[in-house]
């Protein structure tokens, strides 16, 4: 649907530059025109996911163009430390994204998020889930590697999620699971223990959200991976259910 709209807009706005060559040629006037951009404009930050009747009225800003922009990231004092910038793997037309905390020692060294021991969790989580690295999107709140896995600062993480939000609102998921109280607390601006969070529906403009344990926990705490899996099964019926 939006995109019969984008071309309908760019269709209309050819035939009024075509419209406007004929009058000029006719002698009504000089006219300049300026020539049509191929793709329409990316949406400014300010109404990015603002949409009209559920048609979007500009172009989604896509994953590497944000990727991009962040490569060279000097927003908060981790660029300093950081091997790599862990920006997020997966489909980038995921159904489902999991958002983490930030990258250890392993996702620094290789620019890619969940790759140590954590990571073979997840992996294993998503497989008991049917789902695969492949159909899902995996990112982190912070990109960057905090000195010692320290937990991230307020101030690192008022820098990096608009990375994070611009990254879900190119994704649009149907669903988001955030791992541990950093995402959860973050996107749902919510300071509840992860303990009271975890397990409930919320939403994130507009998206289902599904807060749950993170798997750095699970190794810690293995009692703790019934609850993950009740949660995940609230996650997969629901996939079921939107088909
Ligand atoms: N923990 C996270 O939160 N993210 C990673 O990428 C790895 C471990």
């Amino acid at each position: 649907m939006a995109e019969n709209l984008r071309r309908e807009l760019h269709d209309l706005a050819a035939q009024a530059r075509d419209l406007l060559e004929d009058l000029g040629r006719l002698g009504l006037g000089e006219i300049t025109l300026p020539d049509l951009p191929d793709q329409l404009p990316v949406c400014p930050p300010a109404i990015r996911g603002i949409e009209d009747g559920g048609e979007e009225l500009c172009r989604r800003e896509t994953l590497e163009e944000i990727r991009a922009e962040l490569e060279d990231c000097r927003r908060c004092p981790l660029c300093q430390g950081r091997k790599a910038v862990v920006f997020g793997i997966g489909n980038p037309r995921a159904r489902v994204v999991f958002v983490g905390e930030a990258p250890g020692r392993e996702e620094d060294e290789k620019g890619e998020p969940f790759v140590g021991e954590a990571g073979r969790l997840l992996d294993r989580i998503l497989l008991a889930m049917g789902l695969s690295r492949d159909e899902v999107y995996i990112c982190n709140v912070i990109k960057c590697r905090p000195p010692g896995n320290r937990d991230p600062q307020p101030e690192e993480i008022a820098a990096c999620e608009p990375y994070l939000k611009r990254q879900l609102a190119a994704i649009r998921p149907q669903l988001i699971v955030t791992l541990g109280k950093f995402a959860a607390q973050t996107l749902l601006r919510d300071t509840s223990p992860i303990s009271r969070l975890r397990g409930h529906w919320r939403e994130y403009e507009g998206i289902p959200l599904m807060p749950t344990f993170h798997p750095a926990y699970l190794l810690r705490t293995p009692t703790g991976k019934r609850e993950v899996w009740e949660d995940m099964k609230q996650v997969m019926a629901r996939l079921r259910a939107q088909g």
